[in-house]
């Protein structure tokens, strides 16, 4: 299978006010569509733009000028194959562009596509070319997004789906992370487990510190409690406190996947389907995880990478959650029409061929920003 063209879309949508996280705060919804026609077939992907600002129009340069000229007229039916061939070509130029982050992060969104071009050509859903056995019908969904705002409204929010977790963000200060975990736990009682997201807000000394303030809330994970996630401050961490560390969101290849999962710090590894290397790298960490680590794929961004994630939870036992943040995001619902809603803590896993969602065209006309097409076909 050869590629005809490629497209890429710039999507973008207004938030009602910036979201707050420890680092900075996003001020609006983005994302970067990408979708590969071959064989009147079309693969969708997606690539994570959150952070900067101005990371589409990056990764718009990245993928036509960086990638497309390494897909002419490759045989793209194996998408392991198409993952070896860019991360060869592509990841020395990433070390001295000092940049590896937006090249997994442009590889991710053709992997993703491949992978979709490559269920939907076997007429399976994704889940069923992944797993050796037969994929899970539903996968259950953890709340992330809440805090350091409305965090009673949207942990209620989280309860009336039925969310089997939430996910607090925290490194404000213990005030007001402790308001935020005191809340939390109030609204969601029992029904649910807490966890929290610090974005590498602290040093060690601080991350114990709010470990044993925390310890009453009773946090299920601590995700990137430490500026830089230093693996051996990690494990200095993981070994004065009881609580299970997770991260895995800003992580780059295989070989740094794995000495995270091997660390015995990291009882939580979390690949982001569209950041950290596609459908492909995320099955690596999978396969290669050390008993007692679990995997959940971060997922903040648009409607294909959950679309992604869910095909993924479904294939692997060893993923408990899939991770849907609580507030709205138009990106993600709109331009598929609403399919992933969380019915009862879960997400029902599409049974159509490929990602088994479908583009309302005209949602992704309305938020679409910019549109590129490149042809793949080398002439002759
Ligand atoms: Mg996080």
């Amino acid at each position: 299978m050869r590629i005809d063209r490629l497209r890429i879309t710039v999507l973008s949508a207004p938030v009602a006010e910036p979201i707050a996280m420890s680092f900075s705060q996003l001020g609006s919804r983005d994302m970067v569509l990408v979708e590969v026609l071959a064989d009147g077939l079309t693969g969708l992907g997606e690539s994570w733009v959150n952070y900067p600002s101005w990371a589409a129009k990056e990764r718009v340069a990245t993928i036509e000028e960086g990638i497309v000229p390494l897909l002419v007229d490759l045989d793209v039916s194996d998408p392991r194959a198409v993952h070896r061939h860019l991360r060869q070509r592509l990841t020395r130029l990433a070390r001295q562009w000092g940049a590896p982050g937006p090249i997994w992060q442009a590889i991710s969104a053709v992997d993703i596509a491949l992978w979709d071009l490559a269920a939907q050509a076997r007429g399976v859903p994704m889940a069923a070319l992944l797993s050796d056995t037969a994929p899970r019908f539903a996968v259950a969904a953890y709340a992330s997004g809440i805090g350091p705002s409305e965090v009673e409204r949207y942990c209620e929010a989280a309860m009336v789906a039925g969310f089997g977790g939430v996910k607090a963000r925290v490194g404000f200060g213990w005030e007001r992370d402790e308001k935020t975990l005191r809340t939390a736990r109030a609204v969601i009682g029992e029904r649910a487990e807490l966890f929290a997201d610090a974005n590498q807000a602290w040093s060690v000394a601080e991350a114990i510190d709010f470990a044993e303030r925390s310890a009453g809330y009773r946090l299920g994970w601590i995700e990137e409690p430490l500026a830089g996630n230093a693996l051996e401050d990690l494990r200095a961490l993981a070994d004065a406190i009881d609580t299970p560390l997770a991260c895995g969101e800003n992580l780059y290849g295989a070989a740094e996947f794995a000495r995270y999962t091997g660390s015995g710090a990291v009882g939580l590894i979390q690949p982001d389907l569209a950041k950290s290397g596609g459908v492909t790298l995320a099955g690596e960490v999978a396969a290669a995880l050390h008993a007692g680590v679990r995997l959940a794929p971060h997922c903040y961004g648009g409607a294909i990478v959950t679309a992604a994630s869910v095909q993924f939870a479904a294939a692997h036992d060893v993923v408990p959650y899939v991770e849907l943040d609580v507030r709205p995001n138009p990106l993600r619902d709109d331009i598929i029409g609403g399919a992933l809603a969380v019915v009862d803590g879960k997400i029902t896993v599409p049974t159509g061929p490929g990602l088994g969602v479908t583009l309302d065209e005209d949602a992704v006309a309305h938020y679409s920003v910019e549109r590129r097409e490149s042809g793949l076909r080398a002439v002759v």
